[in-house]
């Protein structure tokens, strides 16, 4: 076969990509002596390490350029979030740790276990190299810090699935170390066994106790399988390395199956989508750290045997703007049910205002021990108002003014008082994933009505987040008017709906028709719909209520706006503040179109409740022509954003066709959205 020779053979193309990889590469080490250099600039004006507007600018930046190149604009994201991170632990180092360059760290278990694979990310991301001592028990590791044969400690503190290390906690109050560096570390557990074997043949599975709690659900999905705990994951892929036995496996690391020659069977097995664990490093002395480095001071406290002792505490917090990122209690040792309180907060004890804070709660408290003061890696992602990304041609969206005046109404009803303004006058936000709806922000959440395929569902949350949708919606459960048209893909559709989100990089809503899929749902969606047509099921609004979830309620068809309110009551009674009411149109005489959309309830709701209100104008009016004015109208009268429903093949779609727009026609109005003021 002759090769066309204006074609590059296999070879060349793989030559070209080394060559571009190595690129990438030096463009890193290029960004990064920059950063260095910014370093010593900010050092000599003083300024915050930190800077999280300038942060949100580059990562924008950056997803508009890929965007604009045909790349995903969420893996842009991701790979500069990460980039941003670590520029920022250098930045960091240089003004921790410029008087060393290598340091000595004791942890506990084997090489390419967990704790020793965080040891490593710690120091390598302070810019230092490492001697790292394994040791088999905590107590070991806390003797050789002590006894300076090593100048770190790194311990597992805290975990995202299991919680706390109990023992650590103890070990701080009784030792006198000191917490100078804290890391959270992405723990991949995979399914190791020396065969590849199909699940189902499998006997038995080995592991830390830890690592299989964090995997309980899909050990559990496995009922002919036993487990067998193992003092650390590394000794268990061990033990299926050496026994031979296709029927065993371990969970573990993948580095550790590697090094064990093992075959993965399964990757991330862990219950939740990211479990992360929470190390701290201790050292003898306490290291002072510079004032432009955020910073977290870790302390332990009894409280005196007084009523609102513990509150007192916090308030002394509050009171000089320190922000609490933890608060754990445990038992005092040998005084039967009382406690003592760990507690974290954002603040650097150089601060003359923690000094004080510090004076204020000795004074409160029976005793106080600070652990430790330093530069802070695992805080919680901080949420971002809703606000549309100005698409690269149209001009910035203004947050509509406050259209109606916000007070509390005169009369209010007996069926609501949690969601009335005259309870709460401030707005209420409600976080679904990292985005927060109500307030100044306006949010889009766009999808289609049902989700029909794995395929559709993928294409169309990549097309609406490229035009700047927020959230993803789509149907898996649908209250369908008559029982032979298309129900919904059920628990099948959540899953392909959940990775459609998950790759475009937006949360996801999808509605439940009944307590029972409540729990389930719950489990993998970021925001629960109530349907018009279920607004008034009682059983299923406290079902909702009892989870920890967001949920959207939108309003009955023929409910007036007091019912639509008590509805929410019940949802808010039972314990969960997160709803965001939807307007859909209700009945009326009219019938050009499919319902009237009542855009006089979102001016009325805004001055009766707190809670964030949205618009759906596809349901509201049911005609593709009529969604984009309404929309627009929905922005200028005061809502808090818009449900919109698109689809690939509008004239195709198996439930509400006629009113779901098509990839262009979402994308021209989003450009238009960002105009319109209130
Ligand atoms: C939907 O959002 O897909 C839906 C069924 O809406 P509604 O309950 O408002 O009819
Ligand atoms: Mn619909």
């Amino acid at each position: 076969m002759s090769q066309d020779p204006s074609v590059p053979s296999l070879t060349e193309l793989r030559q070209q990509l080394d060559q571009t990889d190595d690129d990438i590469v030096r463009l890193l080490a290029r960004r990064l002596q920059t950063v260095g250099l910014i370093a010593k600039a900010k050092a000599e004006h003083a300024t915050a390490i930190r800077d999280p507007e300038r942060e949100r600018a580059v990562l924008a930046r950056v997803e508009n350029l890929a965007s604009s190149l045909g790349i995903s604009a969420p893996l842009a994201r991701k790979i500069f979030s990460e980039l941003i991170d670590y520029s920022v632990s250098r930045q960091v180092a240089t003004l921790v740790d410029s008087d060393r360059s290598n340091v000595s760290v004791a942890y506990q278990g084997q090489p390419l276990t967990y704790n020793q694979l965080a040891a490593e990310q710690y120091v390598a991301g302070r810019g230092l190299s490492g001697r790292f001592v394994g040791l088999a028990s905590l107590t070991q590791v806390i003797e050789q810090l002590a006894s300076s044969q090593v100048d770190l400690a790194f311990l597992p503190i805290e975990n995202t699935v299991a919680g706390s290390v109990n023992q650590i906690y103890d070990v701080l109050r009784e030792r006198d170390l000191h917490i100078v560096g804290e890391d959270s570390f992405k723990i991949e557990l995979c399914l190791a066994a020396v065969a590849d074997a199909p699940l189902p043949a499998l006997r038995r599975i080995y592991s830390h106790p830890l690592a299989l709690e964090q995997c309980s659900a899909f050990i559990d999905g496995l009922p002919q399988v036993q487990t067998t705990p193992f003092a650390d994951s590394r000794d268990a892929m061990r033990a299926v390395a050496e026994a031979k036995d296709p029927t065993l496996a371990a969970v573990g690391s993948p580095e550790a199956a590697r090094a064990h020659g093992l075959v993965i069977l399964r990757s991330d097995i862990g219950n939740q989508d990211e479990i992360l664990m929470r190390y701290v490093a201790l050292a003898r002395a306490p290291v002072p750290v510079d004032e432009r480095v955020s910073c977290k001071t870790s302390l332990i406290l009894s409280t005196r045997h007084e009523k609102g002792a513990l509150l007192r505490c916090l308030q002394v917090l509050a009171e000089y703007g320190l922000s609490l990122t933890k608060l754990e209690s445990r038992p005092r040792p040998n005084r039967p049910w009382e406690y003592m309180f760990f507690i974290d907060f954002e603040g650097n004890v150089a601060e003359p205002r923690v000094a004080t804070a510090l004076e204020a709660l000795r004074t409160e408290a029976l005793y106080l021990k600070v652990l430790g003061c330093y530069p802070a890696k695992a805080t919680p992602q901080a949420a971002q108002a809703s606000e549309l990304r100005p698409a690269a041609e149209s001009a910035a969206g203004e947050a509509p003014a406050a259209v109606v005046p916000l007070k509390p109404a005169a009369r209010a009803s007996k069926h609501y008082k949690l969601a009335d303004r005259a309870t709460r006058p401030a707005d209420t936000l409600v976080r679904v994933g990292d985005l927060l709806i109500g307030g100044d922000g306006f949010v889009v959440i766009a999808g289609p009505c049902s989700v029909e395929s794995a395929e559709m569902i993928e294409k169309t949350a990549r097309q609406v987040r490229e035009s700047g949708a927020h959230i993803l919606r789509g149907g898996v459960f649908k209250p369908r008017t008559g029982p032979y048209a298309f129900q919904g893909l059920g628990l099948a559709g959540l899953d392909m709906l959940a990775a459609a989100g998950k790759a475009a990089g937006m949360p996801i809503v999808t509605e439940v028709m009944s307590p029972e899929q409540v729990r389930p749902v719950a489990e993998k969606a970021d925001m629960l719909q109530i349907g018009a047509r279920n607004m008034q099921n009682f059983a299923l609004l406290n079902a909702v209520g009892k989870v920890d979830r967001p949920v959207l309620l939108k309003r009955g068809m023929s409910s007036t706006i007091e019912e639509w309110l008590a509805a929410a009551e019940y949802i808010l009674a039972q314990g969960n503040g997160q709803v965001v009411l939807c307007e859909r149109g209700i009945r009326t005489f009219e019938s050009a179109t499919r319902n009237t959309l009542d855009l006089s309830a979102v001016v009325v709701l805004r001055e009766r409740t707190h809670l964030p209100v949205i618009v759906d104008p596809s349901h509201g009016t049911g005609r593709r022509a009529y969604v984009a004015p309404m929309a627009w109208a929905a922005r200028a009268c005061g809502a808090h954003g818009v449900s919109i429903e698109v689809h690939p093949e509008p004239d195709k779609a198996l439930s509400d066709g006629d009113q779901s727009l098509t990839y262009g026609e979402f994308g021209k109005l989003m450009q238009g959205l960002g105009r319109v003021r209130g």
